[in-house]
Formats: C-alpha cells, sequence, structure tokens
C-alpha cells in the first residue's frame, strides 16, 4: 500500500474548525473546482453551495468547463457559470474544491480572495489562507461533508445527493483501493436521507445514448492489448466521433471498460485535441500506481486515476508512456492481494 499522508484529528479539528469561523463570520462565497469537472467536483460543489443557502449566504459558482452532460439534471447544476477569467470582485471568500493549484481551475482572476482550499489529492500546493488536505479521503465529498456537518447545516435530500454522487463517481463505483469505512458511513447517512442508490447508479452509469454504445464498440475494436495483455491502449480521434455521431463528452468513464477483463492491470486512454494536444487520461488496479506516471508528465490524480496532458504527436510519446506503465504494472504486481 501507498502511504498515505494522514492528518492527526487533532490538526483536522482545528483546521475544520476555522473553516466554520471563516464562513460564518462570511457572507459571499464563489465555489469553483478544477477544469473538465467531474463528478467530485460537481457532487463538491453543489452540496457545499446547498449547505451555504440554507445558512443564508450569499453563493456563487463557476467553472472553466461545463460538467457532462448525465450530470446536467442533478439539482443546482444550472447554477454553475462557465467562465474561463472571473470578473465579479464583489466576493468575500473563494472555495476551492480538489485542484492542486490554482491554475487547474481553469479560471484566471481567482488570486487576492481570502480563499479556502479543500482537495485530497497529492501534490496541492497550499495556496488557501485555509487548507484542508486529506488524502485519505476517497473524495472530496467526503470532507465537503464532514465541513457541512460540523456547520450544523441539515442533511437535505439535495445535500446528500450532491455527496453522495462525488462518492459514486470518485471511487469509480466503489472500485478504487482508497475507499474506507467512513465512505460507506457518509454514503449511509446520504441514503438515510434518501438517496436512492439504484437510481444514482442508472443517472450516472446507465444514461448512454445510442451513440455512445456504438462508440464503446468502435474503441474497444481498435484497442491494442500490450505487455501480454494487462495493458490496454485506447484511442479516441475526430474520426472515431464523426462515424458514430458522438463528440468528446461521450467519452466519460468509458476508460473504465477494459478494467472488467480480469487479465487488465491498467489502461491508457490517448485522446487527441483538436490543437494537436494529447490528453492522457490512465486507470489502473489494486496496487499498479498511475499517479506516479502522471506526476512525472506534469498531471496528476490518484494511485489508481490519473490523468496529464501532453504536446502531440502521439506517435513521438506513445512508446515512453507505454514503458513507463509497464514498469508501473510489474511494481504494483509485486503486491497485489
Ligand atoms: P481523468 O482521467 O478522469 O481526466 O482524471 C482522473 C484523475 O486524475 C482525476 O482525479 C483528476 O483530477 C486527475 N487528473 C487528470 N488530469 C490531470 C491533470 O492534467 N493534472 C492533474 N493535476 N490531475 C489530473
Ligand atoms: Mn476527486
Amino acid at each position: 500500500m501507498a502511504i498515505l499522508r494522514m492528518k492527526s484529528p487533532a490538526t483536522t479539528d482545528t483546521t475544520l474548525a476555522r473553516i466554520c469561523d471563516a464562513i460564518r463570520t462570511r457572507r459571499r462565497f464563489l465555489i469553483t473546482s478544477h477544469q473538465r469537472p467531474d463528478g467530485d467536483s460537481i457532487g463538491s460543489q453543489l452540496a457545499m453551495a446547498f449547505a451555504l443557502d440554507a445558512l443564508g449566504k450569499d453563493v456563487r459558482l463557476v467553472n472553466a468547463d461545463p460538467a457532462p452532460d448525465h450530470y446536467l439534471e442533478f439539482p443546482g447544476v444550472d447554477r454553475i457559470r462557465i467562465a474561463r477569467t472571473l470578473d465579479d470582485r464583489h466576493i468575500d471568500a473563494v472555495i476551492v474544491m480538489e485542484s492542486g493549484d490554482l491554475a487547474r481551475t481553469g479560471v484566471s482572476g481567482l488570486e487576492g480572495f481570502f480563499t479556502i482550499n479543500i482537495d485530497h489529492h497529492q501534490g496541492n500546493t497550499s495556496y488557501g489562507a485555509l487548507n484542508w488536505l486529506d488524502e485519505s479521503a476517497a473524495a472530496c465529498g467526503e470532507l465537503v461533508f464532514e465541513l457541512i456537518r460540523s456547520l450544523g447545516v441539515p442533511l437535505t435530500l439535495d445535500i446528500a445527493t450532491h455527496i453522495y454522487l462525488a462518492i459514486l463517481t470518485d471511487t469509480g463505483s466503489f472500485h478504487h483501493s482508497n475507499i474506507t469505512p467512513r465512505t460507506f458511513d457518509i454514503c449511509r447517512q446520504a441514503v438515510e436521507a434518501g438517496v436512492n442508490p439504484a437510481a444514482m447508479a442508472r443517472r450516472v452509469f446507465d444514461s448512454n445514448s445510442f451513440g455512445k454504445l456504438k462508440l464503446i464498440g468502435a474503441l474497444l475494436d481498435e484497442m491494442d492489448l500490450m505487455d501480454e495483455g494487462r495493458l490496454a491502449v485506447m484511442y479516441l480521434n475526430d474520426e472515431i466521433l464523426a462515424a458514430t455521431g458522438t463528440t468528446a463528452n461521450d467519452t466519460e468513464g468509458l476508460i473504465n471498460l477494459p478494467l472488467t477483463a480480469r487479465e487488465i492491470q491498467a489502461v491508457v486512454f490517448f485522446k487527441a485535441a483538436a490543437d494537436g494536444e494529447i490528453r492522457v487520461s490512465m486507470r489502473s488496479k489494486y496496487d499498479v500506481d498511475v499517479r506516479t506516471v502522471a506526476s512525472r508528465h506534469g498531471g496528476g490524480g490518484h494511485k489508481n486515476a490519473a490523468g496529464f496532458s501532453v504536446p502531440g504527436p502521439l506517435d513521438a510519446v506513445r512508446g515512453g508512456i507505454i514503458r513507463e506503465l509497464t514498469e508501473a504494472i510489474a511494481l504494483g504486481l509485486q503486491s497485489r492481494p
């Protein structure tokens, strides 16, 4: 097991108390998260927003990119303004969810505000006036849950829905290795507050279009198996999208499919962007650590889910990344449970 940088309970309590004080004594909040937001970003932001509403605060939300389509119907997602520059200065505090540094938000103009930084990734630069960093959390939503409870806000269905969304998605539907009793304890409370786990799983994972099913077929058809079937390599380009009538928005979650094959220990998904950049997403099982590979290339994430961007062309970078992943697999398999 990788060693997690655990905060002692006393440190956590102090940080949490300071964040609660900072929230109680301020009125106008802006909540943001990382660019290309995922379920944990959206869930953490909106759970926090509904909690601040309950405290009578003025709440604004801004993200650099829109939420993936299947999150658009979740409560309050239409409150998130999409902008890459912040022009509003009438803010008492900025709350940033799961972003290692301010640049990761993709929103410029956030500097200079009183900032509360909440994250569960390794390598956060502690850029806030208050920094709550806990790598033992399976989702940022776990930390937001604790904060909301500490603020004394009741767990409404809207808040519980977003906390559950954050955990359901960031654990890869309860597959990743960073799940703890706390994860289930929070989910239990969310279900008690009225969340329907079957409906949540269907809404998040079973809301594909027919085009997306065709895209799955096309991607798997062109997938390469390497390292004696332990590594799956998938490619996305404009031709595949055009042939299946889909957009890049339809690719969310597809990277997890190859891991359903027993032999496959890691997946890398290369997505060519219009500007020539290549987005590299990675997933793995057990102790195969893809975060280390991502951080070598200026990216980040978690042991079982990480990513980064590199300038293309694909042929120039592909071999090196595959070699690094093959090494990560060999290392990780030594300690497989
Ligand atoms: P995904 O493959 O779904 O884009 O990202 C998986 C995980 O890696 C997420 O936790 C995400 O925050 C992290 N991640 C992906 N791309 C980057 C990146 O470019 N920089 C950093 N710091 N983290 C990334
Ligand atoms: Mn997260």
